[in-house]
């Protein structure tokens, strides 16, 4: 039951970016005394996971930790842990270090990877959402080439160097841009004793085009730019099956691979204890205008994991940071309203458009009012990223890294770390 009595116990699930800048609109004020929980000591910037993913990054240049980023904030908390279930009579979580409880609840829990119920597929697939996944994602390309030397099988060495990412939205098209530069820059000199030639990248589409959110120039150009960097894109062509050996398709067809990143799908990161009711096919929460979750009266839900559905958004808001952002904003513009007895307004989103990134100097952008590609578009690309990043260290650790990758065409950050048999489940 919701209270007027200040101070609130507000607690947050998910230090995401929804819930980074709601904390940062509360900062100081004595009457929400904030614990967020993660199950994660850091923040984590996912746009540019693929550039760990593929080298040109190191884990701490898109990471932050909480205690950091809010060591002067006096009204905040941190507790690393894994929250499994919301009892809302009790307004009590329960969390793999015990129960907490809150006056109100804010879920920023992001998404997770959706299989769409395709078994083999989550068992054999890489997945891009987290920074283990990243860096495990590395290793395992790293080690493809590796056991591509080692065997003298034509056959198998092929299979070993067909990369295969399904799913052409910006994680798909940025991470076979990345994959299919490293095969142009890395591999003739890091690997001189394997053809360069053997290693295909395949970027495969169920949709009739790449990047489907944004407008038909950014999709064909980016189809152009990934075309002109070797990438074979597949469009119209759904995924069947992948044993961990070979993808095959939907008309029969199949290829030898050890490598499919899936990147086909979202889910929002749900936790039991919300009614059934309250959430939108089986994946978000249903949100008023107000981001609180219908039928609660102290539980908010926002970011991925929320859905806002009204006439204009009947599927909710897409699932992109600058929404997160706005709606932790606004969140928190409207407690501090409500604490000082002022009205409330809606959330309404302001789309600032989209942009990817698909190698150097080849980029797309759409803009609300104008829309470029190419080289312009991958400086704005890149300003727009460095600007972003949650600490000015961050900052500098990217802008230092892609000036040295810019120059030296190296992505140098070739570690095999893999602590793990197989891999990573986040
Ligand atoms: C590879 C990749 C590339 C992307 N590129 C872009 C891009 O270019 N532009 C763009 O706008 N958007 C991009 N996105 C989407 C964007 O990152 C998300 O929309 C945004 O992060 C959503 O923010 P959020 O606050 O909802 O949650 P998130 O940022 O996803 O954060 C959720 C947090 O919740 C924590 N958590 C989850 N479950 C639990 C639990 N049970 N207990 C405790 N903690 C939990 C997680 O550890 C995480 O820290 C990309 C996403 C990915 C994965």
């Amino acid at each position: 039951m919701e209270t007027d009595s200040y101070p609130k116990r507000l607690v947050l699930i998910g230090g995401g970016f929804g819930n980074i800048q709601l904390i940062k609109r509360l900062k100081n004020y004595s009457s929400f005394q904030i614990t967020l929980i993660d199950k994660h000591n850091y923040h984590t910037f996912q746009p540019l996971l693929y550039q760990v993913a593929s080298g040109g990054l190191g884990s701490d240049a898109v990471a932050y930790p909480y205690r950091k980023i809010f060591r002067n904030y006096k009204n905040f908390n941190f507790r690393l842990a894994e929250v499994q279930e919301i009892d809302t009579e009790k307004n009590m979580l329960l969390t793999n270090i015990g129960p907490v409880e809150y006056d109100e609840l804010v879920i920023g829990t992001g998404s997770e990877t959706n299989f769409y119920g395709m078994e083999n597929m989550a068992k054999w697939a890489m997945e891009l959402k987290s920074i283990p996944q990243a860096l495990d994602l590395r290793s395992n390309i790293l080690q493809e080439f590796e056991e591509a030397i080692n065997t003298v099988n034509m056959g198998e060495r092929k299979a070993y160097l067909n990369f295969v990412v399904v799913g052409a939205g910006p994680t798909g098209v940025e991470t076979a841009g990345a994959l299919a530069e490293f095969k142009k820059h890395v591999l003739p000199f890091d690997y001189p004793e394997l053809d360069h030639n053997l290693m295909q990248v395949h970027l495969v589409e169920a949709g009739s085009r790449l990047m489907p959110a944004m407008s038909e120039i950014a999709s064909a150009k980016t189809k152009e730019f990934l075309e002109e960097l070797g990438v074979k894109v597949w469009l119209n062509t759904a995924v069947k099956d992948f044993d961990g050996k070979a993808i095959t398709f939907g008309d029969g067809t199949a290829l030898e691979t050890r490598t499919v990143l899936w990147s086909a799908g979202v889910k929002g990161s749900l936790i039991s204890g919300i009614k059934e009711d309250a959430i939108l096919r089986k994946s978000r929460y249903l949100v008023d205008e107000t981001n609180k979750v219908k039928g609660y009266d102290n539980i908010y839900a926002i970011g991925d994991v929320a859905a806002m559905v009204t006439d204009k958004t009947p599927n909710g808001h897409p699932g992109v940071a600058q929404v997160a952002i706005q709606q932790g904003d606004r969140l928190g513009k409207n407690m501090i309203a409500r604490m000082l007895g002022r009205k409330q307004n809606p959330f309404q989103y302001n789309d600032l458009g989209s942009m990817a990134t698909i190698g150097r100097n080849r980029a797309v952008v759409d803009l609300p009012f104008i829309k470029f590609q190419g080289r312009i578009a991958w400086l704005a690309w890149m300003f727009i990223h460095l600007m972003t990043l949650v600490s000015f260290r961050n900052r500098v650790i990217v802008f230092v890294n892609w000036m040295w990758n810019y120059f030296t065409y190296e992505r140098s950050i070739r570690l095999i770390i893999r602590p793990f048999t197989t891999k990573t489940k986040d």
